[in-house]
Protein backbone atom coordinates (compact mmCIF):
# COMPACT_ATOMS: atom_id res chain seq x y z
CA UNK A 1 0.00 0.00 0.00
CA UNK A 2 1.55 3.43 -0.94
CA UNK A 3 2.72 5.43 2.10
CA UNK A 4 0.68 8.49 1.93
CA UNK A 5 -2.45 7.12 1.27
CA UNK A 6 -2.72 5.17 4.55
CA UNK A 7 -0.06 7.68 6.73
CA UNK A 8 -2.54 8.37 9.53
CA UNK A 9 -0.86 11.46 10.20
CA UNK A 10 -1.62 12.95 6.66
CA UNK A 11 -4.96 11.53 7.27
CA UNK A 12 -5.70 13.12 10.86
CA UNK A 13 -4.46 16.46 9.24
CA UNK A 14 -6.68 15.91 6.07
CA UNK A 15 -9.69 15.04 8.55
CA UNK A 16 -9.28 17.75 11.36
CA UNK A 17 -7.35 20.85 9.59
CA UNK A 18 -3.51 21.31 10.60
CA UNK A 19 -4.25 23.61 13.71
CA UNK A 20 -7.05 21.40 14.51
CA UNK A 21 -4.16 18.94 14.52
CA UNK A 22 -1.99 19.97 16.55
CA UNK A 23 -4.63 21.14 19.09
CA UNK A 24 -5.91 17.43 19.16
CA UNK A 25 -1.81 16.39 19.15
CA UNK A 26 -1.56 18.37 22.64
CA UNK A 27 -5.01 16.82 24.10
CA UNK A 28 -3.67 13.64 23.00
CA UNK A 29 -1.07 13.68 25.38
CA UNK A 30 -2.86 15.12 28.20
CA UNK A 31 -5.42 12.25 27.13
CA UNK A 32 -3.57 9.49 26.95
CA UNK A 33 -0.19 8.55 29.67
CA UNK A 34 2.76 6.16 29.70
CA UNK A 35 0.68 3.58 30.93
CA UNK A 36 -2.61 2.62 30.51
CA UNK A 37 -3.50 3.56 33.89
CA UNK A 38 -5.64 7.07 31.96
CA UNK A 39 -7.81 5.17 29.76
CA UNK A 40 -8.95 2.80 32.85
CA UNK A 41 -9.81 5.11 34.62
CA UNK A 42 -11.55 6.67 31.33
CA UNK A 43 -13.21 3.30 30.47
CA UNK A 44 -14.20 3.06 34.22
CA UNK A 45 -15.48 6.51 34.22
CA UNK A 46 -17.66 5.65 31.25
CA UNK A 47 -18.97 2.12 32.43
CA UNK A 48 -19.58 3.03 36.05
CA UNK A 49 -22.29 5.39 34.36
CA UNK A 50 -23.68 2.79 31.88
CA UNK A 51 -24.07 0.50 34.61
CA UNK A 52 -26.06 3.04 36.94
CA UNK A 53 -28.40 2.92 33.91
CA UNK A 54 -28.21 -0.74 32.88
CA UNK A 55 -27.36 0.45 29.68
CA UNK A 56 -24.81 -2.12 27.47
CA UNK A 57 -22.15 -0.59 25.47
CA UNK A 58 -19.70 -1.63 22.36
CA UNK A 59 -16.88 -0.65 22.31
CA UNK A 60 -14.71 -0.98 18.87
CA UNK A 61 -10.86 -1.13 19.89
CA UNK A 62 -7.93 -0.76 17.47
CA UNK A 63 -6.34 -4.95 17.69
CA UNK A 64 -2.63 -3.64 18.10
CA UNK A 65 -3.82 -1.82 21.20
CA UNK A 66 -5.47 -5.05 22.57
CA UNK A 67 -2.75 -7.10 21.75
CA UNK A 68 -0.64 -4.48 24.29
CA UNK A 69 -3.19 -4.58 27.37
CA UNK A 70 -5.29 -7.15 27.22
CA UNK A 71 -6.37 -7.48 30.91
CA UNK A 72 -8.87 -4.91 31.45
CA UNK A 73 -10.38 -5.43 28.27
CA UNK A 74 -10.89 -9.02 29.17
CA UNK A 75 -12.30 -7.58 32.38
CA UNK A 76 -14.92 -5.35 30.88
CA UNK A 77 -15.80 -8.20 28.19
CA UNK A 78 -16.73 -10.08 31.23
CA UNK A 79 -18.89 -8.38 32.29
CA UNK A 80 -20.89 -7.87 29.51
CA UNK A 81 -19.42 -4.85 27.13
CA UNK A 82 -18.68 -5.76 23.73
CA UNK A 83 -15.75 -5.18 22.27
CA UNK A 84 -15.50 -5.18 18.12
CA UNK A 85 -12.69 -4.26 15.19
CA UNK A 86 -11.67 -1.43 15.11
CA UNK A 87 -9.11 -2.02 12.47
CA UNK A 88 -6.08 -4.37 13.07
CA UNK A 89 -4.10 -0.79 12.92
CA UNK A 90 -5.42 2.85 13.17
CA UNK A 91 -5.38 3.53 9.26
CA UNK A 92 -7.79 4.27 6.40
CA UNK A 93 -9.81 1.39 5.58
CA UNK A 94 -11.16 2.85 2.22
CA UNK A 95 -7.50 3.25 0.78
CA UNK A 96 -6.59 -0.41 1.44
CA UNK A 97 -7.35 -3.48 -1.76
CA UNK A 98 -9.69 -6.21 -0.76
CA UNK A 99 -6.44 -8.77 -0.49
CA UNK A 100 -5.02 -5.94 2.21
CA UNK A 101 -8.47 -5.82 4.06
CA UNK A 102 -8.61 -9.55 4.18
CA UNK A 103 -4.69 -9.86 6.11
CA UNK A 104 -5.84 -7.19 8.25
CA UNK A 105 -8.90 -8.55 9.46
CA UNK A 106 -7.31 -11.92 9.67
CA UNK A 107 -4.49 -10.21 11.83
CA UNK A 108 -7.00 -8.54 14.02
CA UNK A 109 -9.41 -11.35 14.30
CA UNK A 110 -6.51 -13.64 15.65
CA UNK A 111 -5.65 -10.97 18.32
CA UNK A 112 -9.08 -10.86 19.60
CA UNK A 113 -9.14 -14.65 19.65
CA UNK A 114 -5.49 -15.01 21.62
CA UNK A 115 -6.93 -12.07 23.81
CA UNK A 116 -10.19 -14.72 24.44
CA UNK A 117 -12.53 -11.44 22.93
CA UNK A 118 -15.59 -12.44 20.85
CA UNK A 119 -15.49 -9.89 17.99
CA UNK A 120 -18.35 -9.75 16.20
CA UNK A 121 -18.33 -6.65 14.02
CA UNK A 122 -16.11 -3.85 12.72
CA UNK A 123 -15.91 0.08 12.79
CA UNK A 124 -13.59 1.80 10.10
CA UNK A 125 -11.16 4.29 11.75
CA UNK A 126 -12.50 7.57 11.04
CA UNK A 127 -15.43 6.05 9.87
CA UNK A 128 -14.28 4.99 6.45
CA UNK A 129 -15.45 1.76 4.85
CA UNK A 130 -15.44 0.79 1.23
CA UNK A 131 -17.21 -1.71 -0.70
CA UNK A 132 -14.12 -3.87 -0.97
CA UNK A 133 -14.50 -3.63 3.42
CA UNK A 134 -17.32 -4.73 3.24
CA UNK A 135 -17.00 -7.68 1.35
CA UNK A 136 -13.71 -8.61 3.29
CA UNK A 137 -16.02 -8.29 6.28
CA UNK A 138 -18.49 -10.88 4.71
CA UNK A 139 -15.59 -13.07 3.82
CA UNK A 140 -14.31 -13.03 7.00
CA UNK A 141 -17.62 -13.90 9.08
CA UNK A 142 -18.00 -10.67 10.89
CA UNK A 143 -22.06 -9.73 11.56
CA UNK A 144 -21.78 -5.83 11.04
CA UNK A 145 -20.35 -2.46 10.22
CA UNK A 146 -21.25 0.05 11.89
CA UNK A 147 -19.14 2.83 9.80
CA UNK A 148 -21.63 5.23 7.69
CA UNK A 149 -21.97 8.40 9.73
CA UNK A 150 -25.53 9.51 9.43
CA UNK A 151 -25.94 13.72 10.15
CA UNK A 152 -29.09 14.74 12.36
CA UNK A 153 -30.35 17.93 11.34
CA UNK A 154 -30.18 19.08 15.15
CA UNK A 155 -27.70 22.27 15.09
CA UNK A 156 -30.12 25.12 15.50
CA UNK A 157 -27.43 27.19 13.12
CA UNK A 158 -24.62 26.28 14.88
CA UNK A 159 -22.64 24.18 12.08
CA UNK A 160 -19.69 25.48 11.68
CA UNK A 161 -16.87 24.94 8.84
CA UNK A 162 -15.12 22.22 11.04
CA UNK A 163 -17.91 20.74 11.46
CA UNK A 164 -19.06 20.65 7.70
CA UNK A 165 -15.55 19.52 6.85
CA UNK A 166 -15.76 16.62 9.37
CA UNK A 167 -19.01 15.38 7.69
CA UNK A 168 -17.28 15.68 4.38
CA UNK A 169 -14.12 13.87 5.53
CA UNK A 170 -16.38 10.96 7.01
CA UNK A 171 -18.52 10.71 4.06
CA UNK A 172 -21.55 11.43 6.10
CA UNK A 173 -25.17 11.25 4.66
CA UNK A 174 -28.18 12.87 5.86
CA UNK A 175 -30.81 11.46 8.51
CA UNK A 176 -33.05 13.74 6.97
CA UNK A 177 -32.50 12.27 3.60
CA UNK A 178 -31.64 8.41 4.89
CA UNK A 179 -33.75 6.32 8.06
CA UNK A 180 -31.25 5.63 11.01
CA UNK A 181 -31.94 2.19 10.33
CA UNK A 182 -29.84 -0.89 10.46
CA UNK A 183 -29.72 -2.51 6.95
CA UNK A 184 -29.29 -6.46 6.02
CA UNK A 185 -27.08 -6.11 2.97
CA UNK A 186 -25.67 -9.65 1.43
CA UNK A 187 -25.79 -11.43 4.74
CA UNK A 188 -23.83 -8.14 6.54
CA UNK A 189 -26.11 -6.07 9.13
CA UNK A 190 -25.36 -2.65 8.34
CA UNK A 191 -25.84 0.15 11.57
CA UNK A 192 -25.25 3.56 10.67
CA UNK A 193 -23.51 6.00 12.94
CA UNK A 194 -25.04 9.38 14.87
CA UNK A 195 -23.15 12.78 13.93
CA UNK A 196 -22.52 14.69 15.91
CA UNK A 197 -20.22 12.46 17.96
CA UNK A 198 -18.61 13.79 21.14
CA UNK A 199 -15.67 14.93 18.78
CA UNK A 200 -18.01 17.03 16.84
CA UNK A 201 -19.50 18.53 20.18
CA UNK A 202 -16.34 19.15 22.15
CA UNK A 203 -13.89 20.02 19.11
CA UNK A 204 -15.88 21.11 16.21
CA UNK A 205 -19.03 22.96 17.48
CA UNK A 206 -19.17 26.20 19.76
CA UNK A 207 -21.10 25.69 22.89
CA UNK A 208 -21.29 27.83 26.04
CA UNK A 209 -22.79 25.41 28.32
CA UNK A 210 -23.13 21.92 29.21
CA UNK A 211 -26.63 21.48 28.31
CA UNK A 212 -26.14 23.05 24.73
CA UNK A 213 -23.39 20.90 24.28
CA UNK A 214 -26.19 17.99 25.67
CA UNK A 215 -29.19 19.39 23.63
CA UNK A 216 -28.40 17.86 19.57
CA UNK A 217 -27.84 14.32 21.39
CA UNK A 218 -31.08 14.73 23.50
CA UNK A 219 -32.72 15.61 20.20
CA UNK A 220 -31.21 13.02 17.86
CA UNK A 221 -32.99 10.45 20.87
CA UNK A 222 -36.21 12.83 20.22
CA UNK A 223 -36.15 12.00 17.10
CA UNK A 224 -35.14 8.40 17.18
CA UNK A 225 -38.20 7.52 19.46
CA UNK A 226 -40.52 9.65 17.19
CA UNK A 227 -39.69 7.19 14.21
CA UNK A 228 -39.04 3.91 15.50
CA UNK A 229 -35.27 5.05 14.78
CA UNK A 230 -31.52 3.41 16.28
CA UNK A 231 -29.65 6.07 17.64
CA UNK A 232 -25.77 4.79 17.71
CA UNK A 233 -24.59 7.54 19.94
CA UNK A 234 -20.38 7.64 19.56
CA UNK A 235 -18.13 8.82 22.58
CA UNK A 236 -14.64 7.70 22.81
CA UNK A 237 -13.77 6.66 25.94
CA UNK A 238 -11.18 9.55 26.52
CA UNK A 239 -13.60 12.22 25.93
CA UNK A 240 -15.82 11.16 28.69
CA UNK A 241 -15.27 13.73 31.25
CA UNK A 242 -15.98 16.07 28.90
CA UNK A 243 -18.88 14.32 27.67
CA UNK A 244 -20.77 12.50 30.68
CA UNK A 245 -23.06 14.77 31.41
CA UNK A 246 -24.94 14.83 28.31
CA UNK A 247 -24.48 11.58 27.96
CA UNK A 248 -26.28 10.67 31.19
CA UNK A 249 -28.96 12.86 30.10
CA UNK A 250 -29.67 10.91 27.35
CA UNK A 251 -29.40 7.56 29.58
CA UNK A 252 -32.12 9.19 31.80
CA UNK A 253 -34.42 10.49 29.58
CA UNK A 254 -34.24 6.86 27.25
CA UNK A 255 -34.55 5.01 30.50
CA UNK A 256 -37.81 7.27 31.48
CA UNK A 257 -39.58 6.61 27.52
CA UNK A 258 -42.78 4.69 27.06
CA UNK A 259 -42.89 2.33 24.92
CA UNK A 260 -38.92 1.44 25.74
CA UNK A 261 -36.12 2.58 24.40
CA UNK A 262 -34.18 -0.73 23.77
CA UNK A 263 -30.38 -0.26 25.16
CA UNK A 264 -28.43 -2.62 23.25
CA UNK A 265 -24.96 -3.70 22.40
CA UNK A 266 -24.34 -3.54 17.95
CA UNK A 267 -23.93 -7.55 18.52
CA UNK A 268 -27.22 -8.01 19.72
CA UNK A 269 -29.23 -5.45 17.37
CA UNK A 270 -27.68 -7.54 14.64
CA UNK A 271 -28.25 -10.90 15.88
CA UNK A 272 -31.56 -9.51 16.23
CA UNK A 273 -32.09 -7.66 13.12
CA UNK A 274 -31.11 -10.85 11.04
CA UNK A 275 -33.50 -13.27 13.10
CA UNK A 276 -36.82 -10.96 12.91
CA UNK A 277 -36.58 -10.24 9.12
CA UNK A 278 -35.92 -14.32 9.23
CA UNK A 279 -39.90 -14.43 10.88
CA UNK A 280 -41.84 -17.02 9.60
CA UNK A 281 -45.62 -15.62 9.35
CA UNK A 282 -48.60 -18.09 8.93
CA UNK A 283 -52.06 -16.52 7.56
CA UNK A 284 -54.83 -18.79 6.88
CA UNK A 285 -58.69 -17.78 5.82
CA UNK A 286 -60.70 -18.22 9.27
CA UNK A 287 -64.04 -17.08 7.62
CA UNK A 288 -65.49 -14.48 6.08
CA UNK A 289 -63.46 -11.38 6.58
CA UNK A 290 -61.45 -13.63 9.18
CA UNK A 291 -57.74 -14.21 9.39
CA UNK A 292 -55.54 -16.24 11.33
CA UNK A 293 -52.06 -15.21 11.93
CA UNK A 294 -49.23 -17.18 13.96
CA UNK A 295 -46.08 -15.36 14.18
CA UNK A 296 -43.12 -17.88 14.92
CA UNK A 297 -40.49 -15.45 15.99
CA UNK A 298 -37.39 -15.04 17.95
CA UNK A 299 -38.21 -14.38 21.54
CA UNK A 300 -38.88 -10.89 22.18
CA UNK A 301 -41.02 -10.84 18.60
CA UNK A 302 -44.54 -9.40 19.01
CA UNK A 303 -47.25 -7.86 16.73
CA UNK A 304 -48.72 -4.57 16.38
CA UNK A 305 -51.80 -4.22 15.05
CA UNK A 306 -53.84 -0.66 13.92
CA UNK A 307 -57.91 -0.20 12.93
CA UNK A 308 -58.05 -3.97 13.15
CA UNK A 309 -60.44 -6.07 15.64
CA UNK A 310 -58.63 -8.96 17.13
CA UNK A 311 -59.84 -11.47 18.91
CA UNK A 312 -56.79 -11.69 21.58
CA UNK A 313 -55.84 -9.28 24.12
CA UNK A 314 -54.04 -6.18 23.31
CA UNK A 315 -52.63 -3.22 25.30
CA UNK A 316 -52.42 -0.02 23.46
CA UNK A 317 -48.55 0.51 21.94
CA UNK A 318 -47.87 4.38 20.36
CA UNK A 319 -48.40 6.10 17.02
CA UNK A 320 -52.63 4.52 17.22
CA UNK A 321 -51.22 0.69 17.37
CA UNK A 322 -52.50 -1.77 19.76
CA UNK A 323 -49.41 -4.43 21.12
CA UNK A 324 -50.76 -7.86 20.66
CA UNK A 325 -50.32 -10.32 23.63
CA UNK A 326 -50.61 -13.30 22.03
CA UNK A 327 -48.72 -14.95 19.20
CA UNK A 328 -51.48 -16.99 17.01
CA UNK A 329 -54.51 -14.55 17.07
CA UNK A 330 -57.60 -14.05 14.44
CA UNK A 331 -58.57 -10.38 13.07
CA UNK A 332 -61.50 -9.09 11.31
CA UNK A 333 -60.95 -6.93 8.45
CA UNK A 334 -62.68 -6.27 4.93
CA UNK A 335 -59.09 -5.94 3.45
CA UNK A 336 -55.93 -7.55 4.30
CA UNK A 337 -54.19 -5.11 6.56
CA UNK A 338 -51.01 -6.04 4.99
CA UNK A 339 -48.83 -4.22 2.30
CA UNK A 340 -49.66 -5.70 -1.30
CA UNK A 341 -46.74 -5.33 -3.33
CA UNK A 342 -47.38 -5.52 -7.44
CA UNK A 343 -45.88 -8.97 -9.01
CA UNK A 344 -43.09 -6.84 -11.08
CA UNK A 345 -41.93 -4.67 -7.22
CA UNK A 346 -38.41 -4.63 -7.53
CA UNK A 347 -36.54 -7.28 -4.66
CA UNK A 348 -35.23 -4.64 -2.47
CA UNK A 349 -38.38 -2.67 -1.61
CA UNK A 350 -39.99 -6.74 -1.10
CA UNK A 351 -36.77 -6.95 1.13
CA UNK A 352 -36.63 -3.51 2.70
CA UNK A 353 -40.47 -3.80 3.90
CA UNK A 354 -39.82 -7.01 5.43
CA UNK A 355 -36.86 -6.04 7.39
CA UNK A 356 -38.66 -3.31 9.02
CA UNK A 357 -41.49 -6.22 9.98
CA UNK A 358 -44.26 -5.11 7.31
CA UNK A 359 -46.09 -8.32 6.32
CA UNK A 360 -45.95 -8.20 2.68
CA UNK A 361 -47.65 -10.18 0.01
CA UNK A 362 -47.75 -10.57 -3.60
CA UNK A 363 -50.55 -9.91 -5.54
CA UNK A 364 -51.87 -8.09 -8.48
CA UNK A 365 -55.35 -7.39 -6.71
CA UNK A 366 -55.09 -3.90 -5.32
CA UNK A 367 -58.59 -3.96 -3.87
CA UNK A 368 -57.49 -6.94 -1.78
CA UNK A 369 -55.26 -4.81 0.98
CA UNK A 370 -55.58 -2.17 2.74
CA UNK A 371 -51.92 -1.12 1.10
CA UNK A 372 -51.20 -1.61 -2.55
CA UNK A 373 -47.76 -0.32 -3.77
CA UNK A 374 -47.26 -0.48 -7.53
CA UNK A 375 -43.94 0.36 -7.92
CA UNK A 376 -41.12 -0.97 -10.62
CA UNK A 377 -38.00 0.77 -9.24
CA UNK A 378 -36.74 1.71 -5.32
CA UNK A 379 -33.99 3.44 -3.99
CA UNK A 380 -32.10 4.28 -1.00
CA UNK A 381 -33.72 7.73 -1.15
CA UNK A 382 -37.22 6.04 -1.25
CA UNK A 383 -36.87 4.84 2.14
CA UNK A 384 -37.88 7.50 4.49
CA UNK A 385 -40.18 8.29 2.10
CA UNK A 386 -42.27 5.14 2.46
CA UNK A 387 -41.94 4.42 5.54
CA UNK A 388 -43.73 7.91 6.78
CA UNK A 389 -46.15 7.30 3.81
CA UNK A 390 -47.40 4.07 5.85
CA UNK A 391 -46.83 5.64 9.18
CA UNK A 392 -48.40 8.33 8.28
CA UNK A 393 -52.06 7.61 7.22
CA UNK A 394 -54.73 5.90 9.01
CA UNK A 395 -55.73 2.28 6.99
CA UNK A 396 -55.82 -0.64 8.77
CA UNK A 397 -51.89 -2.58 9.38
CA UNK A 398 -51.14 -5.67 11.53
CA UNK A 399 -47.23 -5.57 11.57
CA UNK A 400 -44.23 -7.18 13.70
CA UNK A 401 -42.73 -4.58 16.13
CA UNK A 402 -39.43 -2.93 14.77
CA UNK A 403 -37.76 -3.71 18.10
CA UNK A 404 -38.01 -6.60 20.49
CA UNK A 405 -40.34 -6.62 23.35
CA UNK A 406 -42.45 -4.10 22.05
CA UNK A 407 -39.77 -1.09 22.28
CA UNK A 408 -39.87 1.97 19.97
CA UNK A 409 -36.23 2.51 18.92
CA UNK A 410 -33.24 1.39 20.15
CA UNK A 411 -30.16 3.50 21.43
CA UNK A 412 -26.10 1.70 20.68
CA UNK A 413 -24.12 3.41 23.10
CA UNK A 414 -20.64 3.42 21.41
CA UNK A 415 -16.89 4.21 22.40
CA UNK A 416 -13.86 3.52 19.80
CA UNK A 417 -10.57 3.16 21.50
CA UNK A 418 -7.94 4.06 19.00
CA UNK A 419 -4.90 3.54 22.06
CA UNK A 420 -4.51 2.60 25.18
CA UNK A 421 -1.47 4.53 26.23
CA UNK A 422 0.70 7.19 24.25
CA UNK A 423 2.91 4.49 23.32
CA UNK A 424 0.03 2.42 21.31
CA UNK A 425 -0.30 6.49 19.78
CA UNK A 426 2.61 6.32 18.50
CA UNK A 427 2.89 2.88 17.02
CA UNK A 428 -0.63 3.52 15.68
CA UNK A 429 1.00 6.51 13.39
CA UNK A 430 3.79 4.15 12.68
CA UNK A 431 0.89 1.65 11.75
CA UNK A 432 2.67 -0.82 14.05
ZN1 LIG B 1 -10.69 5.65 15.76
Amino acid sequence: MGATRTNPISMAIKGKGIANFLRRSVKIARHYGLTPRKMHRALDRFTDLLRRYECPATFPITALALRRHPQRIQQYAAEGFEFAIHGHRHVDHAQLSLTEHLDELAQAQSICEEAEIAARGFRGPYLHAAADTLMALRRRNLAYDSSQGLAWDVLDGRETPAYREGLKFYGALSAEVYPSLPELEEGLVRMPYSLPDDEALVERLPFETLAQMGAPWLAILERTCARGELFVLGLHPERIAACEGPLEAVLRAARGRSPAVWMARLDEIAAWWRARAAVEIEIAEAGVDQLHIVVNGPPGTIALARFVAIDAPTTPWADGYQQVAVSSFTIRAANRPFIGLAPDAPPVLVDFLRQQGYIVQISDDPQRYAYHLARTTFMAEDQRPLLAEIEGTDKPLVRLGRWPNGARSALAVTGDVDALTLWDYGLRFLGR
